[in-house]
C-alpha cells in the first residue's frame, strides 16, 4: 500500500471495553499486521500536533472506540478528516456475550480472548482498505 494506514484506539482509561479496544490495536499493529498498520496517540490528535495531523489527512484511518462516546472517532473527525471505518469494541462484544472482562486493569481470559476477536476484526478491515486502494 501507498497510504499509510493508522488505527487508533480511545484512551480507555478507567473502562474495561476501552481498554480491550488498545489492547486489540496493540495486537494488530505487533503480531497481526506489523509491516503494514501503525498508530498515532489519541493525546497527540487532541493537541492537534502537526506531525499527527499531516499523518492523518495522508493515509487511511480506522478507529476503535471503548463505548457509544467515541472519543477516537469525534477526535479525528474534530480534525476535519472523515475516517474510513469505525468500529466499537461492543460489535465484538454482541457476538461474543459469554466474554465478560474482569475489570480494568486485569481483563482476565475473556477480556483478551475478547481484544483477540477484535483485533481479528481490525485485520479484516485493513484487507479491505488495502483491497480498496
Ligand atoms: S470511547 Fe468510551 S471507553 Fe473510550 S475513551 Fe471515550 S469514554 Fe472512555
Amino acid at each position: 500500500m501507498d497510504k499509510e494506514l493508522i488505527v487508533i484506539p480511545c484512551s480507555g482509561i478507567g473502562k474495561p471495553y476501552g481498554e480491550i479496544s488498545r489492547q486489540a490495536v496493540y495486537e494488530l499493529l505487533e503480531d497481526i499486521r506489523p509491516e503494514q498498520v501503525e498508530t498515532v496517540c489519541l493525546g497527540r490528535l487532541m493537541i492537534r500536533d502537526p506531525e499527527v495531523l499531516e499523518k492523518l489527512q495522508n493515509g487511511f484511518v480506522i478507529t476503535v472506540d471503548g463505548c457509544a462516546k467515541d472519543c477516537a472517532l469525534k477526535n479525528v473527525e474534530a480534525t476535519g478528516k472523515k475516517v474510513d471505518k469505525a468500529v466499537r469494541t461492543l460489535e465484538v462484544f454482541k457476538e461474543h456475550r459469554d466474554l465478560k472482562p474482569e475489570g480494568v486493569l486485569n481483563l482476565g481470559e475473556a477480556g483478551y480472548t475478547l481484544a483477540h476477536y477484535l483485533a481479528e476484526k481490525l485485520s479484516g478491515e485493513v484487507e479491505c482498505l488495502a483491497k480498496e486502494e
